[in-house]
């Protein structure tokens, strides 16, 4: 099941985007340099689509951290961490032009739904009905068929609180949009954090029983995108079962264990020690591009429990995901190859980057024995994710 509540969220209308520019007051002025004092967030036009103006906002903390976001599919286009030096790098992989993200974005950075992963053969069946989805990644529907949400402008609303800053955006899928039945009414909120954390809180509700699976799908390299290899992340994944595919990606509805796998991420493994090992089900995936099962607490996905833990040795930097979800796609950029030139004009190439997708497991709708994606009227879809970075050894 979902963390469903009864309890109505107050979903704003599309509001008129307000510039919102908090001065940066000299409040500390010890080391003027670098410094930021407070929490600001600016919003710039960023070209446009069929659907309208794009805007781009640009989040800062007072720890250094910069990360800009796009009203177009809610993209996270830029995430600026520092390193142990305290360095900043741009740490996810994306484009320096809107373009490129409507023409030939491999997900960078959106939130993805209706249904982000793969629907099998982009068929279900809910209370006797029969739904098909479009067929966009043959022979599956993914990440919402050929019109998700991460291809539409979000009506964006952006907030100051305390010492945090964020957006509220939101986004009404119709009824039958990509197939999926009810009227869908979505809103994700980002808050930047002064413990350099992005928060990630996603609501819905829908006028018809219908099913959902949002996340966001950024592709991290903690050593800079464009750099190279993310090869030698070390990655923690905490769990100890996986979802084994079939041949088209799709869940056998096994949960396999990892022990005595190259699956077994339950210490810090680098990514590249045994990607190339021969195991059929990377040879499936062409790499890692599986569902791991979270090992949890709190079965009722209320709680934000730790997902993942990635370090970069050279800069130091980590990335810790914390989640309410039941599942976190791995998906180690295996389908990158060489064609996108990123945001610092740099090539990416297979494996320049990785994803970590909380999330329902693929396919649910298809398989009675994972935790259920079906959202009801009166009923508000709730899942919370954070992406924490900080430093370590
Ligand atoms: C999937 C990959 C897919 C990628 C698309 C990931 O979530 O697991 O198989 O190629 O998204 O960019």
């Amino acid at each position: 099941m979902h963390a469903v509540h009864t309890k109505a969220t107050g979903i704003a209308g599309r509001v008129a985007a307000v510039v919102v520019t908090v001065a940066v007051i000299g409040v500390f002025n010890a080391s003027a340099s670098g410094a930021h004092p407070n929490p600001t967030i600016t919003r710039e036009a960023w070209g446009s689509t069929a659907e309208g103006q794009v805007d781009r906002y640009t989040l800062t903390n007072d720890r250094g951290m910069r990360v800009r976001i796009l009203t177009y599919g809610g993209i996270l286009q830029s995430i600026e961490v520092p390193d142990r030096r305290g360095r900043n790098a741009n740490v996810t992989l994306g484009f320096d032009n809107l373009a490129d993200y409507v023409a030939k974005s491999p997900y960078f950075g959106c939130i993805t739904g209706r249904y982000a992963n793969r629907i099998a053969l982009g068929r279900f069946t809910l209370d006797g009905v029969t739904y098909q989805l479009p067929i966009n990644n043959p022979p599956n529907s993914l990440h919402g068929g050929t019109v998700g949400f991460d291809k539409h402008i979000w009506a964006t609303t952006p907030f100051r609180r305390g010492d945090t800053v964020g957006l509220v955006m939101t986004f009404t899928s119709p009824a039958g949009d990509q197939g999926y039945p009810g009227t869908m009414s979505s809103t994700v909120t980002y808050t930047l954090t002064r413990d350099n954390s992005i928060r990630m809180e996603y609501h819905a509700t829908t006028d018809a029983p219908t099913v959902i699976n949002l996340t966001n799908h950024a592709y991290f390299n903690l050593a800079g995108e464009g750099s190279g290899t993310i090869d030698n992340h070390l990655l923690y994944l905490n769990a100890k079962r996986y979802t084994p595919v079939d041949p088209t990606l799709i869940p056998s509805g096994a949960l396999d264990p990892v022990a005595s796998t190259p699956m077994d991420f339950t210490r810090a493994t680098a990514i590249g020690a045994r990607n190339r090992s021969g195991f059929e089900q990377l040879v499936i995936g062409r790499g890692y591009d599986h569902n791991w099962v979270l090992d949890r607490r709190d079965s009722s996905y209320v709680r934000l429990e730790l997902a993942a833990r990635v370090l970069e040795p050279t800069s130091g930097r980590v990335l810790t995901i914390l989640t309410t979800e039941p599942g976190i796609q791995f998906y180690a950029g295996n389908f990158l190859d060489g064609t996108l030139i990123g945001t610092s004009g740099r090539m990416y190439r297979q494996g320049d980057g990785f994803a970590l997708e909380t999330q329902h497991y693929p396919d649910s709708p298809n398989h009675a024995n994972f935790p259920s994606t079906v959202l009801r009227p009166g009923q508000t879809y709730q899942t919370t994710t954070i992406y924490k970075f900080s430093t370590g050894h």
